[in-house]
């Protein structure tokens, strides 16, 4: 079977990987855009469900990344203003033991390199770069392929061929950043997540790639929205659709907020290699494929970044359509409609919980109260924060 891919980046490596493994017979061809793979952005955050795919997908894969992530003890969640701790959600051994994979941060070039490596030991993958999936030149390649899995991201120029308009809308700045660890600092293995009116600024520890200094580093990402977005929205440089990074100074990401409390204000002063990027929400799409095209990752369900879930989805369509087409090989409609009955309910739930887990963390006056009091009380907060559905990936 031939199959072809539009797009290298998780969605694309991943499905490419998992279809390898699934149908060894079949020749598989990802075509990239981009000169070589993107290294741009900064720490994901993988959970159970994310290694559970990959295991799915490669054991070897899944095991390597696990040695090389750190595994996060807590997420404690403080007060942006006061610096209060609000609620601590236990992940180490705890989440290891309840879901059977551990939680681990990573750099994302990182699992994109170790997907290509992946893929590149595969005889039956092949990655052309500098490719635009679109191009003329590639009319016989869509035609004779028998699958064709769209995976170029939030403004996927496939899917726009195949549904046309989707409805997307601006939902927050984002300012990515990290801040290096001096030797002999103490490094605290938990993700802090510090929520205010109209902005939240989530830290937690990466192993660094190789571009930057060796060792650990702290990834830094705040979000912005409400009045102070749209005033960032008007400085910032606009670009065409594709929420493309602007390189800026930590005094830009401190005046672009309300005042923190001092820890964090000391924290986001020192922070090196930051940028300002656009984050849009996509509506839900009804329809992930037509004939013997489907959409996966970004392309079919790109979600706000605060679940930390968009690569994780990614990871589990791959393993997931693996799967649906190694039971139906012969007839890859039913392949695919299989597919999209399996992933398209799951992925519209975490696209809705995303945009509410952006309304609770920038909270401000009764919401906020209201949001403070029920974490004051263990009793009322649900375990593993409320994520125990989209952890538990089978
Ligand atoms: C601030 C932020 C923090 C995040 N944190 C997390 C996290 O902690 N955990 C997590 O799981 N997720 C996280 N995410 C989400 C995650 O980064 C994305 O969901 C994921 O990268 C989507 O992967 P993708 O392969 O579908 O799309 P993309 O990464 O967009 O890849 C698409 C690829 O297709 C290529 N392409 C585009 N058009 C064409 C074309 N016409 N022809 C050929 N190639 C093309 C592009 O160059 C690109 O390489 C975060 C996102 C943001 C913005």
């Amino acid at each position: 079977m031939e199959v072809a891919i539009a797009g290298a980046g998780i969605a694309g490596l991943a499905s490419a990987l998992s279809l390898a493994r699934s149908l060894p017979d079949s020749h598989i061809r990802v075509y990239e855009r981009s000169a070589k793979i993107s290294t741009l952005g900064a720490g994901i955050q993988l959970g159970p469900n994310a290694f559970a795919a990959l295991e799915r997908i490669s054991p070897d894969l899944s095991e390597l990344l696990k040695s090389v992530a750190i595994l996060p003890e807590c997420v404690v969640m403080r007060d942006f203003s006061t610096g209060k701790t609000l609620t601590t959600v236990k992940l180490g051994p705890e989440i290891a033991q309840a879901f059977g994979q551990p939680y681990g941060t990573l750099h994302r070039a990182t699992l994109l390199q170790a997907l290509m490596a992946a893929c590149r030991a595969q005889s039956n993958i092949a990655i052309e770069f500098g490719v635009d999936f679109q191009a003329a030149s590639l009319t016989p390649a869509r035609l004779n392929a028998s699958l064709i899995v769209v995976a170029d991201g939030l403004w996927s120029s496939a899917r726009q061929e195949m549904l046309g308009d989707v409805d997307t809308r601006l939902s927050a700045i984002a300012f990515r950043a990290f801040q290096f660890f001096s030797p002999g600092d103490f490094f605290s293995p938990e993700v802090q997540v510090w929520v205010g009116p109209g902005v939240h600024v989530v830290c937690y520890p990466v192993n660094a790639f190789d571009s930057l200094n060796t060792g650990t580093v702290l990834n830094v990402a705040m979000f912005v929205s409400g009045n102070r977005m749209r005033v960032l929205d008007r400085t910032l440089p606009k670009t065409e659709r594709v929420s493309w990074a602007t390189g800026v100074s930590a005094q830009e990401m401190l005046a672009a907020i309300p005042k923190p409390n001092e820890a964090l204000r000391d924290l986001l002063a020192n922070v090196v290699q930051a940028s300002a990027w656009r984050v849009y929400d996509q509506a839900a799409l009804p329809v992930w494929h037509r004939e013997k095209t489907v959409l996966v990752g970004d392309a079919a369900h790109a979600m706000l970044p605060h679940l930390a879930q968009g690569a994780a989805f990614a990871l589990e369509d791959a393993a997931e359509l693996g799967l649906q087409m190694q039971t139906n090989s012969s007839v890859p409609a039913v392949a695919l409609e299989n597919f999209y009955a399996a992933r398209a309910p799951r992925c519209w739930r975490a696209q809705n919980a995303a945009r509410r887990y952006q309304k609770i963390y920038h909270a401000s006056g009764l919401l906020r109260f209201a949001r403070n009091s029920v974490l004051s009380l263990p009793l009322l907060s649900p375990a593993f924060g409320g994520l125990s559905w989209v952890y538990g990936f089978k």
